[in-house]
């Protein structure tokens, strides 16, 4: 038996009076995903616990089958990890991101989705003025980018993820607690810099959103996790562009595999997905894709683009994958499953229940007809909780149980 796990990131939503009552994974025409829905089992699960923040790094280990709670430390040391950057000691890690002030406010955590060609640029400026026993930049993709600061007091550090406070006044929503004078200092000095870089010169003369403000945030140290590999005896990937989950792959020993055209946005490569994953199956058992494309659009409030990407997820990735394994009489079951909801009415991570469908071989099916959350709220597996919906995908689908040494 092979393993296929699929996350569209980002994918279950709510319904949208203004759109019938119905949410994108509704309204989209996903006639692979219903297939494993019809033929398969049906739940919803919690994958990020209470009080735990509502994003991509907590609840993909939830759905690797860490329990976040036990092992999430931050999202920093995961970019860190996807990196080859080791921390020390007495290190951590903040995600870096490049954003967009304008009149005193925060008006885009991303800097108008800058290229990573413009900031890298930018991010080897600021190492170059900024860097020192215990500072260094290091450049990543795209608006993302990783901080390492020396000293442990920045555990303590508050800090907000710019996606949740677009518009808000800069200095209403700085660093708070033991380290955030470092982070503040760093914080102006960035401004500075970035305000004359001929990067940004060229942004402003083009109309573009210029990256002139660091915002350090999701700090942490190096988790310490039992493999996947030890925990099912399962050889996996991961297929993703994004860096924060590449980094938990490594993490947990799986092989992490980069896609040419794979870029995390709407304009990446599902077909390049597939073929690897593809590839992947051939040698190993089971591979886990995230697509982050869904998410992008939940994120802008953007409904065309989400129905339009969860319908090339099924078309150009789940279909040829379907095609080439289970309609082609081989072993293979399926997880279906986004991470957490980001819906286009609040454009940001809530914490809710998201749907799953599982399909093997010998599955009873329980009686959805397809996949979306309101039919999935009726299926067999009522709100479990999300780290455990691997073991329960494993043990049903393979008679696999999670070994209990670890
Ligand atoms: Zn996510």
């Amino acid at each position: 038996m092979k393993y296929v796990v699929l996350v569209p990131d980002g994918a279950a939503d709510l319904p949208l009076e203004e759109r019938g009552g119905e949410t994108p994974l509704q309204a989209a025409r996903i006639p692979n995903m219903d297939f494993l829905a019809r033929e398969g089992i049906c739940g919803t699960a919690v994958t990020v616990p209470e009080g735990m923040p509502a994003g991509s790094d907590v609840a993909n280990y939830a759905l690797m089958g860490y329990d976040p709670r036990e092992y999430y430390s931050g999202r920093g040391p995961l970019e860190a990890a996807s990196m080859g950057i080791e921390l020390g000691a007495e290190q951590v890690a903040f995600r870096c991101n490049l954003v967009t002030e304008r009149g005193g406010c925060l008006a885009d955590y991303s800097a108008g989705h800058i290229t990573t060609s413009e900031s890298r640029e930018l991010i080897l400026a600021l190492r170059e003025c900024l860097d020192d026993e215990f500072t260094s930049f290091h450049p990543g993709v795209g608006y993302r980018h990783l901080l390492v600061l020396k000293g442990l007091k920045h555990l303590e550090d508050r800090c907000f993820p710019p996606h949740d406070v677009v518009g808000k006044e800069v200095e209403s929503i700085l660093p708070q607690g033991p380290g955030a004078a470092r982070l503040n200092a760093l914080m102006r000095l960035s401004r500075r810099l970035l305000a004359k870089h001929p990067v940004n010169r060229r942004r402003v003369a083009e109309g573009l959103p210029p990256a002139n403000l660091i915002w350090p945030w999701g700090q942490g140290r190096t988790p310490t996790l039992p493999t996947f590999a030890a925990k099912y005896g399962l050889r996996g990937a991961i297929i993703t562009a994004v860096d924060l989950l590449k980094g938990l792959g490594k993490l947990a020993g799986l092989e992490v595999v980069d896609v040419p055209g794979a870029t995390g946005y709407y304009d990446t490569d599902y077909s390049a997905k597939a073929a690897y994953a593809r590839d992947c199956l051939r040698r190993l058992d089971l591979v886990y894709i995230h697509v982050e494309a869904p998410d992008e659009a939940g994120h802008e409030g953007n409904w065309e683009e989400k129905v339009k990407a969860l319908e090339r997820i099924d078309e150009l990735i789940l279909g040829p994958l379907l095609d080439e394994t289970v309609r082609s009489g081989e072993d293979y079951s399926f997880l279906l499953v986004p991470d957490h909801p980001t819906p286009i009415a609040v454009r940001t991570h809530v914490a809710g229940p998201v749907p799953f469908a599982i399909y093997f071989p010998q599955a009873k099916p329980d009686g959805c007809r397809e996949f979306s959350e309101r039919a999935a709220a009726e299926g067999a597996i009522k709100a479990c909780e999300g780290w455990k919906l691997m073991d329960i995908f494993l043990e049903r689908a393979g008679g696999i149980r999670a070994s209990s040494r670890v």
